[in-house]
């Protein structure tokens, strides 16, 4: 018998081990292997048996089984092995996702060491009395007998501890033991918290719950309007999947969020409850994945990569906001979207699956209105608070005021805040933009600061002042010349976070503003500091990028300002609508959560855009009526698959002649071809780009896949050609 074997690499190739006698029985795809390697001794796993092969040469045998811990169950591999047949990603690579560490190296987390006294310490310790120091260590270990005595607590007794320990240890004086430490202890401990649920919450929970007690695939779609208290309702359905002795997903779509609804079901399960994203530190992860797949954890909290984690016994997996484009995998391979994958692993482990949102995607609105979903809803707002007033601020009439005075804010807001600020209310204010302004123009010939290596404008920002591209983060002080024509006349156009920031503090000197964006928050539990700040009410206005849209939940905020709901509407991407809509509805939603009714104001540019209108009549029919109706003519998702072909390389004369040959085969199978385009960013980290965007029949989800493995080999996607190297995004969320 013969097994083939796959490593974590960025590789298509399996490699072919005999299976020795012995290990017969043990072996089978989804098993951890030592083999030698090219010399060393390498972990992979197994990927395919056969009884024969037709290699003549040497064939090394399977050395060992690696640890049980990293053999992965059959539902699990099945998912992986979907993602490597629908994405086009080499396994070795996808397996990395759910053992999450360098193969080779054990998971480590932190480690305390403690140290006491053995009965030939006790017994011995009279015999001492010409070291004095060991002596007194000795002592002191036997007074605290009973007590957990850390090896750092014994520098109070002598500096020069460690060395000390180390003969004591030789003499078989006193031992030491290891303990693991728990990286999330800093979590408020298990308090039981009794989750209650209003009538209509109930009806949807008893719904839900009926299917989760059977062993079978139930695809759910909870949409709930913002604050109708979905959460409760998935965080019952956890509490019942345990009681049947199931475990559980919940996927978040931003990091950010990941500590609140950590802290929720902290309070209901205490222990049982994991965290996991990609911003844990290495500790963390191990002291998660041990208890994950020591069956002590049942219960998964995390952002998109949580789908492959080795959870047993899968029952329920939650998708959060799954509109979100978070849940989609953009660089490096495996591109892959968590929303699809849940779908895919719940049907594998027979479990059930909800989805949920306030504004469901166009593709999960196309999909339950077809019955591929069992609707269930949630129409009252949570404790009864109501929707909010919404007014478009059309820019074009404020222009005027704007470029006399260089303001970016409205009067209209300004008063709104004003007047919020008053009642000792709090406010959240949206822009979509980080750093201080846009970009350094030439007055006089109009030449924009562009990135060396990216074809992006630098982006200024003031604390450093200096620009910065926001792609391959380059970094060089304001310039004071145009390096075009040499004139000093220079201005900065556009207007970021930080200059939003200055503005209000112009006019309204008593705010106090916290800014929450990429800039403020990049330091580990950045988030949640700033989050916490503002619940606290330490700060009166919250401004920030679009991180601050989603799922957040503030009692006393009243006003939501959008400083620019144009970002984006004018981008070559046929969701570009789509996104804009969720944006300002999701944000809208963020007013007057409980008793008061808030306010939102939006500053728009394009006030007859038909996405923004319905975003602020907060219309969804009307948006997916509209939407829709544009998708099925241009024949996008969800009436057509998209696969986006990039090519990189540094000499633009090879990437087309690449680009042709590719674009030629592919014409020739009868796809629907867009392009051959430059992309949007056309050169990035100093590589030109091109892109194709391949219409896929909905009907035939692989025939793009089949193509591609018959006519050109995955081996295509391994090595550049010619210095270009392409790239496949099956189902591309952004095509920038
Ligand atoms: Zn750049
Ligand atoms: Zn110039």
């Amino acid at each position: 018998m013969y097994a083939h074997i796959t490593f974590p690499v960025y590789s298509f190739q399996s490699f072919t081990y005999k299976i020795p006698k012995k290990l017969t029985n043990q072996i089978n795809t989804g098993v951890c292997v030592k083999v030698s390697f090219r010399n060393k001794t390498t972990l992979g796993y197994v990927v395919q048996l056969s009884q024969e092969v037709s290699y003549k040469g040497k064939i090394l045998p399977i050395d060992s089984i690696y640890l049980d811990d990293y053999c992965i169950e059959k539902e699990l591999w099945e998912t992986l092995i979907w993602t490597k047949n629908y994405y086009l990603a080499p396994l070795g690579q996808i397996i990395k996702l759910s053992i999450p560490t360098n193969f080779n190296k054990k998971f480590k987390s932190n480690i305390e060491k403690s140290v006491s006294i053995t009965k030939k310490g006790i017994s011995e310790i009279f015999n001492l009395n010409k070291m004095p120091a060991q002596k007194k260590i000795l002592v002191f270990l036997r007074e605290n007998y009973d007590k957990e005595i850390k090896i750092v607590d014994l520098s109070k007794i002598n500096t020069n501890y460690s060395s000390i320990c180390k003969i004591l240890i030789e003499k078989k004086l006193i031992e030491f033991s290891e303990k693991q430490i728990n990286p999330f202890k800093n979590y408020t401990s298990h308090s039981k918290v009794k989750i209650i649920l209003n009538d209509e919450q109930k009806k949807a929970y008893t719904k839900i719950a009926n299917k989760l007690n059977k062993k079978a695939f139930s695809p759910f779609y909870l949409k709930g309007v913002t604050g109708s208290g979905k959460t409760e309702v998935y965080l019952k359905l956890a509490v019942q999947a345990l009681k049947k002795n199931k475990s559980v997903i919940i996927l978040v779509p931003e990091i950010a969020l990941t500590p609140a609804v950590f802290n929720k079901f902290f309070n209901v399960f205490g222990n049982k409850v994991g965290l996991w994203h990609s911003r844990l530190t290495n500790s963390e992860k191990g002291w998660v994945w041990q208890k994950l797949v020591k069956k002590e954890i049942k219960v998964i909290v995390g952002a998109r990569s949580a789908i492959y984690l080795p959870i047993s016994n899968l029952g329920l997996i939650v998708i959060d906001e799954e509109q979100e484009s978070s849940y989609k995998q953009e660089n490096p391979s495996p591109r892959y979207n968590a929303r699809d994958v849940a779908l895919v692993r719940a049907k594998l482990s027979k479990s059930t699956v909800v989805l949920t949102s306030a504004t469901p995607s166009l593709e999960s609105y196309y999909n339950y209105i077809n019955n591929k979903f069992d609707l269930v809803q949630l129409k009252e707002r949570y404790g009864g608070s109501v929707y909010p007033d919404i007014k478009l601020i059309n820019m074009k009439l404020h222009k005027k005021d704007e470029f006399q005075f260089n303001r970016h804010i409205s009067k209209q807001i300004i008063n709104d805040l004003k007047n919020c600020i008053s009642n000792n209310e709090q406010a959240i204010l949206l822009h979509n933009r980080r750093g201080y302004a846009n970009i350094q123009m030439c007055k006089k010939c109009e030449w924009i600061f562009e990135c060396k290596h990216c074809s992006t404008s630098l982006k200024y920002h003031k604390v450093g002042n200096m620009m910065l591209c926001h792609h391959c983060n380059y970094k060089t002080m304001l310039s004071q010349k145009c390096l075009n024509c040499g004139c000093e006349e220079l201005i900065i156009l556009g207007y970021g976070t930080q200059k939003i920031e200055d503005e209000i503090i112009q006019f309204i000197p008593e705010a106090k503003i916290v800014r929450m964006d990429m800039d403020t928050s990049k330091y580990k539990g950045g988030h949640f500091h700033i989050l916490d700040k503002f619940k606290n009410q330490d700060f009166n206005i919250l401004l920030g990028t679009q991180m601050i849209a989603k799922g957040l939940d503030f009692e006393n905020v009243t006003f939501v300002g959008i400083i620019n709901a144009d970002v984006g509407l004018f981008l070559p991407d046929f969701r570009a609508g789509e996104k804009i809509f969720q944006l300002i509805y999701q944000v809208a939603g963020r007013a007057g959560r409980r008793k008061k009714r808030g306010l939102v104001s939006i500053q728009t540019y394009n006030a007859d855009d038909v996405f923004i209108r319905a975003a602020s009549n907060l219309d969804l029919d009307k948006f997916y009526k509209i939407a829709l109706k544009q998708r099925k003519e241009l024949f996008y998702p969800p009436f057509n698959r998209v696969t986006r072909i990039l090519f990189k390389g540094k000499n633009k004369k090879n990437i087309l002649q690449l680009v042709n040959i590719i674009f030629n085969k592919i014409k020739l199978h009868k796809f629907n071809i867009i392009g051959p385009s430059i992309a949007p960013i056309e050169k990035l980290n100093g590589l030109w780009r091109y892109h194709l965007l391949v219409k896929i029949d909905q009907q035939k989800p692989y025939s793009f896949q089949n193509f591609f493995v018959n006519k050109l080999g995955l081996k295509f996607l391994e090595k550049s050609h010619n210095g270009v190297r392409i790239s496949l995004d099956i189902d591309p969320i952004t095509m920038l």
